[in-house]
């Protein structure tokens, strides 16, 4: 096969992946077979109150630690996942680990964590979803309200019963529902005033562009309005400087996360780093 041992077979191995569908199987194949031997990790961002500093959650976001490649980042192998359907038992497996990761920070006294888990859209209409989400919060007990699901505009906007009936679903449960990514999409606002969804999620490349021009924090501008108008939360991804929060702050954003806090942390040193944490900006 192509796979080598080498760091370099990371660019080679996404390539590949594109075009020979030979490849496209064995990849797949290892996916499979990544999945049985526990390669699979979930890293944790921090989501943090622009108001006050405290920490609210964590979104939990998927790696590949490969024998011998080393730690696969997502946008590698999500798509890939997605278009074969690997996605869905890899999607369980995620939501398994984020619910008993909810449950250890409620014990340890966190009892107000949110943890927000990426779902993409062919996981999203996945039939079994709904039980897989709603057997393993009672099998933790974590309360539903504790549990986020970002997903992203593409599924929101889509006129589908099924899309419309499981977000009403979910809702009813107590499910919260994020926009990931948004403003990146056709955005259709009209899903916003229909649709059960608790927070939209402005995307990075606004955040990244709010100090280069003024016309950018307009935009982040008018999303916070929005969000705000429709009663939903906001929350800013991609921050990375503290120019960049001060005018999110400034433009009334609620939440942010992103490298000026932490870059998403192994599950293992999560208790390490909040211990630590202090965010110096707030004591000012
Ligand atoms: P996303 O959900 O929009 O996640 C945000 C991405 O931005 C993450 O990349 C995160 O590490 C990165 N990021 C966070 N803060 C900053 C920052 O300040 N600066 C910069 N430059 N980047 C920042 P990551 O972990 O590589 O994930 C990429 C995408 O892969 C995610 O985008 C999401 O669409 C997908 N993904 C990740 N984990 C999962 C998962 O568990 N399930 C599914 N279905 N998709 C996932
Ligand atoms: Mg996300
Ligand atoms: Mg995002
Ligand atoms: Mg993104």
């Amino acid at each position: 096969g192509k796979m080598k041992s080498s760091r370099s077979s990371l660019t080679y191995f996404t390539e590949d992946m594109k075009e020979s569908s030979r490849d496209f199987f064995e990849i797949e194949m290892n996916l499979r077979k990544g999945l049985e031997l526990n390669q699979f990790t979930l890293y944790y961002q921090p989501q943090i109150s622009a108001v006050n500093g405290q920490i609210e959650g964590f979104e939990a976001l998927v790696r590949w630690n490969h024998p011998e490649i080393g730690l696969v980042p997502p946008n590698v192998f999500i798509p890939l996942a997605e278009s074969t359907g690997f996605i869905v038992p890899l999607g369980e497996w995620i939501i398994k680990e984020s619910i008993k990761k909810l449950q250890e920070l409620h014990h340890n006294g966190m009892e107000e964590m949110i943890i927000s888990v990426n779902i993409s859209p062919r996981q999203f209409i996945h039939e079994n979803l709904p039980h897989v989400i709603e057997h393993t919060l009672e099998q933790y007990e974590v309360s539903p309200d504790k549990l986020c699901l970002e997903i992203t505009e593409s599924v929101a906007m889509e006129e589908n019963k099924l899309v419309i009936e499981r977000l009403n679903l979910f809702s009813e449960k107590g499910i919260q529902i994020s926009v990931d990514d948004f403003g990146t999409g056709f955005s259709a606002f009209v899903y916003l005033q229909e649709y059960p969804v608790n927070e939209i999620k402005i995307d990075r490349e606004f955040i990244r562009l709010l100090t280069q021009n003024k016309k950018s924090e307009a935009l982040v501008k008018t999303i916070i309005d929005l969000a705000e108008n429709l009663d939903l939360s906001v929350i800013a991804e991609g921050v990375e400087t503290k120019e960049q929060l001060s005018i999110l702050r400034d433009l009334g954003c609620q939440r942010f996360q992103g490298y000026l806090i932490s870059k998403p942390i192994p599950s293992e040193e999560l208790n390490m780093w909040m211990n630590s944490f202090e965010f110096s900006y707030f004591k000012q």
